[in-house]
């Protein structure tokens, strides 16, 4: 999307606005499937908690996705959207066996990730095939806010707890058709994630009846400029020939699962806000903006880092800005950012705004939250609307509890 392209968006659907390039993320999911084009049975599920919007699930559907929900309500999203239910697993945690239920009812494959509700679940329904959900102790990711294969990890079963988790599917008699793992986010180290892969390996020979091995997600998409990305190529070669030979070990064909939700949809969202106000102190530049945490949180919550550029200047001289929201707490982007000479009204577009942004904003500060356009063949499509009074007010109730004495006295 040029300039140009982004500020018809924001002067169309106005500020803050989330806009989405269908390219871009139909360019992700085929250069994932072309890494690993000599997998026979590839599927790719889509984490649908990174960005949830129903378009997006049935535009990543109709590219062949299938999805990774975390709750029962993406699970249903999923459904609405029109993902079959044999193209969802659903991957929760620390979820209620009563939830776990539900979505076996909805026909979706599910995946335990704790013993207590796996030897609850295997008493109750041992005919339903089961994919756990195992923790092989290997940090992927750099960043530990964002990490969840470690040792003191919530996510999981750990592997050293094998030997009772077979007891368990023994004695239950349950059957295990998938073994997953997901070691975090922002893998940069491929030979740390093929490592990851031979635990996993390791684990699945413990299991006969196997249909899928899912590894999970985590890639890492570039931030900046030159900045380091999963190399996708290089692990789809190394992972396929692994992957085969195990296969070729185990005397069956397996499937092979990932669920990328940051690497589908991260560089293909940016998100729009206006400039409020220029405000000079002794120390720096303020740039406020019309947005704040409340929108996108990442920076604030993880440290993230996006780029900003000035779409409405782009050639203007660059200065140094610390760019700042409008809710009333500390909401800083970015502190002592380089950016072409910014001029109130201006407008500023924030990168790798498609994953986790808009699904974690929130109405801090009675604030909207802003509408989502995807851009598609040249043109903004709304995709949600931005929200208005009455969804502020939507499931309030209005009692009057003033004191009875109080009215009569009035
Ligand atoms: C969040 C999550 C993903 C997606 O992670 P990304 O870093 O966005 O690719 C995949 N699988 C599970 C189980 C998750 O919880």
């Amino acid at each position: 999307m040029t300039n140009q392209d982004l500020l018809a968006v924001a002067k169309e659907f106005g500020s803050p606005v989330y806009v989405y390039d269908a390219e871009k993320i139909a360019f992700q999911f085929n250069r994932l499937k072309n890494a690993f084009s000599e997998i026979k049975d590839l599927r790719i599920h889509y984490a649908v908690k990174a960005l949830s919007n129903i378009s997006i699930l049935k535009y990543l559907n109709s590219l062949g996705s299938g999805m990774d929900t975390v709750s029962v309500q993406e699970v249903k999203l999923a459904l609405k959207a029109g993902v079959a239910p044999k193209d969802i697993i659903y991957t929760p945690n620390g979820v209620s066996l009563e939830e776990i239920e539900q979505v076996v009812r909805l026909g979706v494959q599910i995946n335990i990730d704790n013993l207590s509700i796996l030897e609850q679940f295997g008493a109750k329904h041992p005919e339903v095939p089961v994919c756990i959900r195992i923790n092989p102790h290997i940090l992927a990711g750099g960043n530990s806010k964002i990490s969840v294969g470690h040792v003191d990890s919530k996510f999981g079963i750990s592997i050293h707890q094998m030997p009772l988790l077979l007891r368990i599917v023994e004695n239950t008699g349950m059957n295990i058709n998938g073994i997953h793992m997901h070691t975090g986010s922002d893998i940069l180290d491929i030979e740390v994630f093929l490592r990851a892969s031979e635990i996993l390996f390791d684990s699945a020979k413990n299991f006969k009846n196997l249909e899928f091995l899912d590894f999970g997600s985590g890639f890492k998409v570039p931030y900046r400029e030159n900045d380091i990305e999963t190399d996708i190529e290089e692990l789809g070669e190394k992972l396929t020939e692994r992957f085969k030979n195990f296969c070729k070990e185990y005397g069956r064909e397996l499937t092979l699962v990932f669920e990328p939700g940051k690497f589908l949809v991260s560089e293909a969202g940016k998100f729009l806000a206006k400039v409020n106000v220029i405000k000079q102190t002794t120390s720096t530049v303020f740039a406020g903006v019309d947005t704040g945490f409340n929108h996108l949180i990442r920076p604030m919550f993880y440290g993230s880092h996006h780029d900003i550029k000035n779409v409405s200047n782009p050639e203007g001289k660059f200065r140094f800005y610390s760019v700042v929201g409008y809710i009333c707490e500390t909401d800083t982007f970015a502190n002592n950012r380089r950016i072409a000479e910014i001029t109130e009204g201006d407008i500023l577009a924030f990168s790798n705004a498609g994953a986790y942004s808009f699904s974690m904003a929130s109405n801090f500060n009675s604030r909207y939250r802003p509408p989502e356009v995807l851009w598609y063949k040249g043109k903004g499509h709304l995709i949600r609307e931005r929200e208005t009074f009455e969804d502020l007010l939507r499931h309030q109730k209005v009692m009057d509890f003033t004191p009875k004495t109080a009215k009569a006295s009035k």
